[in-house]
């Protein structure tokens, strides 16, 4: 059972985020990391293991930005693995996911027809593809999250940030 924290604020995001996830560690994690929008762009930082792991790689590269969201693991999708940790980035957003998306592989395969290539083993990453192919569409954040979640099964709790959207986090559960 992961933790999953999002800041819209006035404070750089990434330290606080980390106290966030710190104050939910008892929850029980494989691995953490943190996103957060840095002159409109998404940053990231992931690292396997304990939370200090990845104290230590934010203070030797830390990460700018007042809007972020951070997460720690329970993986039940993939390996426990860096490449497998979240934030799931891509050029216009990031997520972090709590629980399972049941339909993943339909949307997966979808999506693979669609020419998305998918860089993890998670169930999360289709969330990351989906909301980006419904912004090609043309739809702004929040349509494109609203169309893509429609579309999402299972239970799971969910938040995004947008690049050049300073103002934005969604959640949904
Ligand atoms: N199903 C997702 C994964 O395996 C999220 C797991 C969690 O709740 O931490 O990455």
């Amino acid at each position: 059972m992961c933790g999953i924290i999002g800041i819209l604020g006035e404070k750089e995001a990434a330290p606080l985020l980390v106290e966030g996830l710190r104050r939910l560690e008892y929850r029980g994690y494989d691995s953490a990391g943190v996103a957060t929008l840095s002159n409109g762009h998404i940053t990231r930082c992931r690292a396997e293991g304990k939370l200090r792991n990845l104290a230590k790689k934010l203070g030797d590269t830390p990460l700018s930005g007042t809007t972020g969201i951070g997460h720690t693991r329970w993986a039940t999708h993939g390996a426990r693995t860096e490449d497998n940790a979240h934030p799931h980035a891509k050029e216009k957003l990031a997520v972090v996911h709590n629980g399972i998306i049941e339909n993943y592989a339909e949307l997966k395969e979808e999506l693979e027809k669609h020419q998305y290539r998918f860089e993890t083993e998670t169930d999360t990453e289709v969330i990351c593809h989906l909301v980006t192919h419904y912004l090609k569409e043309g739809l702004t954040p929040r349509a494109a999250a609203n169309k893509a979640f429609d579309r999402l099964e299972g239970a799971y709790a969910v938040l995004l940030i947008f690049a050049g959207e300073h103002n934005l986090l969604i959640g949904v559960r």
